[in-house]
């Protein structure tokens, strides 16, 4: 009895510790950043939690919200947090689906929107793009100039999340993964030093971000390599589910393609919606002012199409027609694998796909369940290769390549992803566990095969997925070791629980 009575009297000196030291983490940064700290009472605090982009992130509650201003004031904030041990969440733009990503309850959220200047690069220099920009801020502002940057496909996106978890763009077959086009990262340590990593400067840290995440400090500002572009060709076309062995077969080849055009890229999805029933999507991109590319000729067969938006047009108007898509504020899950480019296989992955697609889940209100596959050809994976003077690429700034592992794949890849949206939470349960025994399904079949891949795209991958051990032992050391020297009692590992940590 005693016992028990001493155990709950810790427990409840404990909690009136941590409670403490909670109060103490926001009274301190509301002394340090007044004007920047929101508390649950605020319109401040309610407008960022409502703008994640699933309501799974907006549901946690963190004790405050601190929104800076400047990258001195994220230095500011980090300092504090990493002095008084709190736990605290970074957040970019808020399109993570799963919760806890950038959100955190109970701790501190650092909501970095309001940095989201952005600089034109002229002359060959990198646009300078603030950490809370989107990409259609980006592409708003570089497209009349005929400029853009190696980015996201979709407009509300945020720049920082997508091109620290890697980044794959329309322009990737061009140049390569997004984060292979940062040309430096301004960072803020968890010192609350703020500093540069480049190719010169800190290039074990530029190398390390490349992939590594939210495992080395706050990103506040990306130089982006800066590349011409003026209109381009692309958009959606919908078939009917029986012409999907066609658009597999399509697909495969497209991605097998020997020369492979640079200038083409193309995601295929099969959905189940609750209002239209099964669908098949071919997304359709062409870097370059040229309608219906030989590049997509396979895709021809596809016929008859149900409905078609392709056009010249620019990449703003893209990435908007993109985005309209994936409106916010519903459920989400996302989930990923990746697997050699193989017919057979692809098919198989369909299939299974398809047989998932029970009373369970047709019953679900306002659901739509896709499986989305996209091309991760050696045309992009080639162009992470550490420059050197004999495949010496444009770009100077590759020359440290990247954590990704994927530089030495020399077949091409299916990037393949399930992306599911709801609304009732009391259908979570039903939806991850399908999620996750069709991934595990998957993965054990392509090993079976000896299709399989270690690469879990970061940016798709759903919390218990290990995306950082998927990147290989020699670039997962890589990263524990800039982890030691840039944060060396481990702040972004300990008191930044959310998002993909490294494998310790
Ligand atoms: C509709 C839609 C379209 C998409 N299209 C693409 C696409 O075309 N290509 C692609 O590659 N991916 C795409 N994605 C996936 C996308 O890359 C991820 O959702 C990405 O995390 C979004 O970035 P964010 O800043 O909005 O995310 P957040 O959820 O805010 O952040 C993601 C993670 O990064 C960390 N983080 C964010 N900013 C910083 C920072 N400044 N410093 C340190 N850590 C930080 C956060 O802590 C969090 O763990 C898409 C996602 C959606 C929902």
């Amino acid at each position: 009895m005693k016992l028990i009575f001493l155990s709950a009297a810790i427990v409840s000196v404990t909690f009136a510790a941590s409670d403490a030291l909670k109060k103490s983490c926001c009274a301190s940064l509301s002394n340090a950043l007044s004007s920047e700290t929101l508390y649950v009472q605020d319109q401040g605090y309610i407008e960022s939690l409502k703008s994640y982009w699933t309501t799974q992130e907006s549901a946690l509650k963190p004790s405050c919200i601190v929104k800076p201003q400047s990258t001195d004031d994220v230095a500011t904030a980090v300092k504090l947090l990493a002095k008084l041990d709190c736990s605290f969440a970074i957040r970019g733009n808020g399109h993570t689906a799963w919760a806890g990503s950038a959100n955190i309850q109970d701790g501190v959220t650092i909501d970095l929107r309001s940095i989201d200047q952005i600089k034109v690069g002229s002359n060959g220099s990198p646009t300078q793009v603030g950490t809370g920009a989107t990409w259609g801020d980006v592409y708003g502002t570089l497209d009349p100039l005929n400029l853009t940057v190696i980015g996201g496909r979709a407009s509300l996106v945020g720049v920082s999340g997508l091109t620290l978890g890697g980044g794959i763009s329309y322009l990737s077959p061009r140049y390569g993964f997004v984060c292979d086009n940062v040309e430096n990262y301004e960072i803020v340590l968890a010192s609350g030093k703020i500093t540069n990593a480049n190719a010169n400067q800190n290039s074990d840290l530029f190398r390390a971000l490349k992939g590594g995440s939210n495992n080395f400090g706050i990103v506040t500002r990306f130089d982006l390599r800066t590349v011409q572009l003026g209109q381009m060709w692309g958009g959606q076309v919908v078939y009917n589910v029986s012409l999907v062995p066609q658009a597999l077969k399509a697909f495969t080849d497209f991605n097998a393609a020997n020369p492979y055009d640079e200038y083409a890229s193309t995601i295929q999805s099969v959905a189940f919606d609750s209002t239209f029933g099964l669908v098949a999507v071919n997304s359709f991109q062409y870097t370059a002012p040229v309608v219906n590319p030989p590049a997509f000729a396979g895709f021809d067969v596809i016929q008859p199409q149900l409905s078609s938006t392709l056009r010249i047009t620019t990449l703003k108007d893209i990435t908007d027609e993109q985005g309209a898509f994936s409106p916010a504020g519903f459920r989400d899950l996302y989930t990923t694998i990746t697997f050699r480019n193989d017919l057979p296989f692809l098919t198989y992955v369909y299939n299974t796909w398809k047989s998932t697609v029970t009373s369970s889940i047709t019953s679900i209100p306002n659901l739509n369940y896709a499986i989305t596959w996209q091309p991760i050809p050696p045309a992009i994976t080639s162009k992470s290769v550490p420059a050197t003077s004999s495949n010496s690429y444009s770009n100077p700034n590759r020359d440290t390549g990247n954590s990704l592992g994927l530089e030495n794949s020399k077949t091409p890849l299916i990037l393949c992803s399930l992306s599911i949206k709801w609304e009732r939470s009391t259908d979570d349960a039903v939806i991850e566990s399908t999620a996750r025994n069709f991934i595990e399904q998957i993965g054990k079949a392509a090993r079976e095969k000896g299709v399989d891949n270690d690469f879990l795209y970061l940016n798709y991958a759903l919390n218990g997925q290990d995306p950082i051990r998927g990147y290989g032992r020699e670039n997962v050391e890589r990263l524990k070791k800039a982890s030691r020297q840039y944060d060396p009692n481990g702040v972004f590992q300990k008191q930044v629980p959310g998002g993909f940590k490294l494998p310790f």
